[in-house]
């Protein structure tokens, strides 16, 4: 059993806060700044990637992780001052000054500085906009796998939180649930939703394979609108020729599936190989899946041409998409 996000974390020599590029040991906020101003928070959380050959960095669909960062910005009623393609820009440069040229994780994050009597009602809040960076390995095809709780906590639903977006609050839940899953000797917790359908894992959107068709809970089953479900749901589709539905999935479904893994920037593909004690297939890594993981490795290190709309190079110099 792995871990998804190993503990370990490097420090980068640069990162950006409200408009300035700062060395990493001075960019400080006030201690009074704690507390309330991480409520109304939303973050991003992207991936960059080596090329094959190792000379060059691919961001995987940084415009639309940026167009979601929008939204959730909007949603909570923060105000950045900033568009989608001048976030593009100001992430590609950061990276540039940082020199990254190993697997990277990137994390954009809003939040209300003044705190004062603004608690709760937070109506055109201007934003503080923190942009950070940090090495993160790929598991993918390492062969890590994970065994799966059905949680007792239930998914956040609609009527009390906004799943669909990253808001920094909702992740409460998702602690919750890992915690417990944890603790009871599984690697990760799958979360059913206030209707008793499965909903995701804790930071993960999840995908099942069963008689040869792809079936993952639809975008109103308390999801987050995930960038990778999307991804492979377009690699199933395109490149596998296999049918994708997106539906209500019940949670014994989970314990009849041929293969089960779930997927987002951090959990890339993640197989998961039992779920409350029932193997998953055999109880390992099934062919859909490998195939997923080496088509997913292809696309994200630029590796074949077809989703080339889906890079953003750091070095090469092209504009950046928006
Ligand atoms: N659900 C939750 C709760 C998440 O935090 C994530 C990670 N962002 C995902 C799903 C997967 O989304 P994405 O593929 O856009 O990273």
């Amino acid at each position: 059993m792995v871990h998804l996000v190993s503990d370990e974390h490097m420090n980068p020599a640069y990162l950006w806060l409200n408009g300035e590029v700062l060395r990493w040991e001075d960019a400080t906020v006030h201690v009074t700044e704690l507390g309330w101003s991480t409520v109304g928070a939303v973050f991003e959380g992207i991936r960059a990637y080596t090329s094959m050959d190792g000379g060059e960095l691919f961001v995987f669909r940084l415009n639309e992780h940026m167009e979601r960062f929008e939204r959730s910005t909007r949603l909570v009623r923060l105000r950045t001052g900033r568009s989608v393609a001048e976030f593009n820009q100001i992430i590609i440069d950061l990276l540039r000054v940082n020199e990254s040229m190993e697997d990277t994780y990137i994390r954009p994050l809003a939040y209300t500085a003044e705190t004062g009597n603004k608690r709760f009602a937070q109506v055109g809040s201007d934003a503080a906009v923190l942009i950070n960076t940090h090495p993160m390995a790929t598991h993918l095809l390492t062969g890590m796998t994970m065994t799966a709780k059905v949680s007792s906590w239930r998914r956040i639903s609609e009527d009390v939180m906004p799943p669909r977006i990253k808001n920094l609050s909702n992740y409460r839940n998702s602690s919750l649930g890992t915690t417990e899953a944890r603790l009871d000797g599984y690697d990760t917790a799958i979360f059913l939703n206030t209707r008793g359908t499965v909903s995701e894992g804790p930071g993960s959107c999840l995908m099942m394979i069963k008689d040869g068709v792809l079936i993952t809970p639809d975008v109103t089953s308390s999801i987050l609108e995930s960038i990778t479900r999307d991804a492979l749901m377009v690699l199933a589709r395109e490149v596998l020729g296999m049918p994708v539905v997106e539906r209500q999935v019940d949670r014994t479904e989970l314990y009849t599936a041929d293969e089960l893994f779930t997927c987002g920037t951090a959990a890339e593909i993640s197989p998961i190989v039992s779920v409350d004690h029932y193997d998953v297939g055999h109880g390992q890594i099934g062919p859909v899946t490998r195939r997923l993981e080496e088509e997913f490795n292809n696309v994200l290190r630029g590796n074949e041409k077809r989703f080339a709309h889906w890079r953003t190079p750091v070095y090469a110099g092209a504009a950046v998409r928006s």
